[in-house]
């Protein structure tokens, strides 16, 4: 797919990321590190910058025009977040500090109360990290257990392997929509309802998918998702969680103070109606309404667009990256999404990745937060392309020339 065919102009959607205009070591820059984090539109630097400089003030508290102001923003951003995810409520919707925060609330407030020793909790192989540890802590304060469907060569989840060991001890499954080390796209529609079919609630990491593909939490009808600003165009510290809010309902604060609060003595505390009660603190009200604008930058352009117009870009770089010598993609998994994981016979992956950035080519080099993908593939670390909405074929191209000089200087 051509720039042109992508339903969108590419070149002047590029041109609203002033970031990318610049020259890295007197070269063009080629970023291609966005399953890391994503450059940002003007409409989000904008929106920031308006913020502070015109109606900065701490929100929910006070009567005054600009908190009024800021706290309308605060929760049209909310708005705009139940929209995009289809969720039924802006109750449902919870302001975190990123996906790796929404997932530790999970596990703190509803696993605690919940889990039993000898419980099991379900999640993949292809885990980021985030997905893995805080379901270990609770392992350890609950004494539930930790069960791994294990993945293929190509990096696909082993589906006969999940429906094995999802059994009636399986009290919960938390799953990654989309690998970071590997781009596969696991099948979450089957998933969550195998997963409740044993009862068990299910959490969606959306962390790589949430930019990528249009997400409809009532249509997958998972229990919890969690998603970072800084991957959706949008600023970093804030990120959102999704919960069912019969769900969210039952489970008990995750931090103390501030807007969680509905009455405080000291004989007895009441907490705050949703989402509020798992609010706690001033929140990171800039972030939150820089979120919004990300948000009505992707709509402007169109999810399914995108989706439709990086896959293409995908299928372009998986077949350019054939030229390169001694070239092993890993992650071959039939439904993947925007990222190239590759090693190079005889080149460490940090060489390749400093090589790169000498010809302008940011990509992203080591073990991805997922060290048992990198132990599942018996290599230490993999160098990772990964694509948005604004890279072309031109970037493409500038990684697969800087790939052929990795080679002839290290061949
Ligand atoms: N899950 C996945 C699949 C990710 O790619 C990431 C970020 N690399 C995370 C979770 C964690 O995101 P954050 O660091 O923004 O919390």
């Amino acid at each position: 797919m051509t720039t042109m065919d992508a339903g969108f102009d590419v070149d002047t959607v590029k041109a609203e990321f002033p970031v990318l205009s610049q020259l890295v070591h007197g070269k063009t820059l080629y970023y291609l590190d966005n399953a890391a984090t994503t450059q940002k539109p003007r409409i989000v630097i904008d929106t920031l910058r308006t913020y502070y400089e015109e109606y900065n003030a701490n929100i929910h508290r006070a009567v005054h025009t600009l908190s009024e102001r800021a706290t309308e923003r605060y929760e049209g951003a909310r708005g705009k977040v139940r929209t995009f995810l289809n969720a039924a409520s802006v109750k449902e919707i919870i302001f975190t500090r990123n996906a790796t925060e929404g997932i530790n609330l999970v596990a703190q407030t509803y696993g605690r109360k919940n889990f039993k020793p000898d419980d099991e909790i379900l999640i993949t192989a292809m885990e980021h990290h985030a997905n893995i540890v805080p379901w270990q802590i609770l392992c350890e304060q609950t004494g539930a257990v930790l069960k791994v469907v294990p993945i293929s060569d190509e990096g696909e989840m082993d589906f006969e392997a999940f429906t094995n060991l999802l059994t009636s001890r399986t009290k919960f499954v938390s799953v990654t929509h989309m690998s970071n080390a590997l781009g596969t796209i696991n099948p979450i529609e089957k998933m969550i309802e195998l997963a409740h079919s044993y009862g068990a609630p299910i959490l969606i990491d959306a962390a790589q998918s949430a930019y990528h593909k249009k997400l409809d939490v009532q249509a997958l009808d998972c229990d919890f998702l969690v998603f970072s600003g800084h991957k959706l165009y949008g600023p970093t510290g804030i990120g959102v969680l999704y919960g069912k809010e019969e769900i969210l309902r039952t489970m008990p604060p995750y931090q103390g103070g501030g807007d969680m609060i509905l009455n405080v003595t000291f004989e007895k505390t009441t907490y705050n109606d949703l989402p509020y009660k798992f609010e706690a603190g001033t929140p990171h009200i800039a972030g939150v309404i820089g979120l919004g604008a990300a948000i009505d930058f992707l709509n402007d352009l169109g999810l399914e667009r995108v989706e439709r117009y990086e896959a293409g870009l995908l299928a372009y770089g998986t077949e350019a990256l054939k030229d390169v010598p001694g070239l092993t993609i890993i992650g071959t998994a039939p439904k993947k999404a925007s990222i190239l994981s590759f090693v190079m016979d005889g080149v460490h992956p940090h060489d390749v990745g400093t090589l790169l950035d000498q010809y302008g080519v940011a990509v992203r080099t080591g073990h991805h937060c997922a060290q048992p993908v990198m132990d599942r593939f018996c290599i230490p670390a993999t160098t990772r392309a990964s694509l948005a909405c604004y890279n072309t074929e031109a970037d493409i191209d500038a990684l697969v020339v800087g790939l052929k000089k990795v080679s002839e200087v290290f061949g």
